[in-house]
């Protein structure tokens, strides 16, 4: 038995933290949506008790500190799963880029093997064991649209953001999530984005008024560690994307684009600055 799982990147419209946590976490508030670039994830049931992760991509680990196997190990541990699983990530999502797609893999991997094995897993049993793996990872799970509170975990389901194009280009850097929030001063944050705005603009369907109000925190700490995320932010603007933000702890930049005839510029403007480059449809 086979079964073959999509894993789409989300992208950040609004990232604010309220403060930092006692027990070290921070305390989110997102709005989060996902994008057509998807990740391919295939799982094969093996009768030996075991999990074997490959891919095409050489450059993520293939061992328990990949997500997707973190993931199956942790369904075969708590549902009792005596068979085991070949799992290949056709990768396609940029690595370590602030489009989540470790944590999508591992959405993916339990919804895939929930059904793989017959499991009977509901969405809120699969959205925890997702917070046992990572902030990201309950969003993954059933995607959509969202606000997330808490670390990531606690979600409220919103309608979705009108549709769109959405330019993504990352610069050929990575970054560490935890070095981003690590630096980050969470009592002197100097402007907050407004999650209220964009839920406004997405509720009035207004892509103008999204475009204004998009946000993210995390920009004071990557846009002066990192200088190249700060200039691809002013390139896509100047090349004409209406509302332009940094994903997650970055260094993906995102840029909305209303009219399919103004991407082939942008485009192509952008890949004089870097190779990952993609221009895909919101998912909604
Ligand atoms: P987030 O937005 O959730 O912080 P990200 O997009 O910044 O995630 P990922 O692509 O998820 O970053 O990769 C972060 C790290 O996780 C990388 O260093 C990578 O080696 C590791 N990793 C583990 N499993 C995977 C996977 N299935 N795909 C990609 N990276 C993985």
């Amino acid at each position: 038995m086979k079964v073959f799982e999509k894993a789409p990147a989300k992208i950040n419209l609004s990232l604010d933290v309220l403060h930092k946590r006692e027990d070290g976490y921070h305390e989110v508030e997102m709005v989060m949506t996902m994008v057509d670039l998807a990740d391919r994830i295939e799982m094969q049931e093996l009768p030996r008790d075991t999990i074997i992760i490959s891919s095409q991509a050489g450059y993520i680990p293939l061992d328990e500190k990949n997500l997707a196997f973190q993931a199956a190990r942790l369904i075969k541990d708590r549902y009792d799963v005596k068979q085991g699983v070949y799992i290949h990530l056709d990768k396609k999502i940029p690595v370590a880029a602030g489009l989540a797609g470790g944590s999508s893999d591992a959405a993916a991997t339990l919804r895939g093997l929930n059904r793989l094995w017959r499991l009977g897993i509901g969405a809120d049993e699969l959205q925890k064991l997702g917070a046992e793996l990572g902030s990201d990872v309950p969003f993954c799970v059933t995607g959509g649209t969202a606000i997330a509170r808490g670390r990531g975990e606690k979600l409220e389901p919103i309608e979705s953001p009108p549709q769109c194009w959405v330019i993504l280009a990352k610069p050929p850097i990575n970054v560490s999530t935890s070095e981003i929030y690590g630096k980050l001063n969470a009592a002197g944050i100097r402007k907050h984005p407004s999650t209220e705005g964009v839920l406004r603009a997405i509720r009035e369907k207004r892509f103008d008024l999204l475009c204004g109000e998009l946000g993210n925190v995390l920009e004071e700490v990557t846009l002066d560690l990192y200088p190249e995320v700060r200039q691809l932010k002013e390139v896509m603007i100047k090349l004409g994307a209406e509302g332009v933000l940094m994903s997650g702890s970055g260094p993906t930049v995102f840029g909305l684009v209303s009219k399919e005839t103004k991407i082939p510029r942008i485009y192509n403007g952008l890949r004089g600055f870097c190779k990952d480059v993609f221009a895909v449809r919101l998912l909604t």
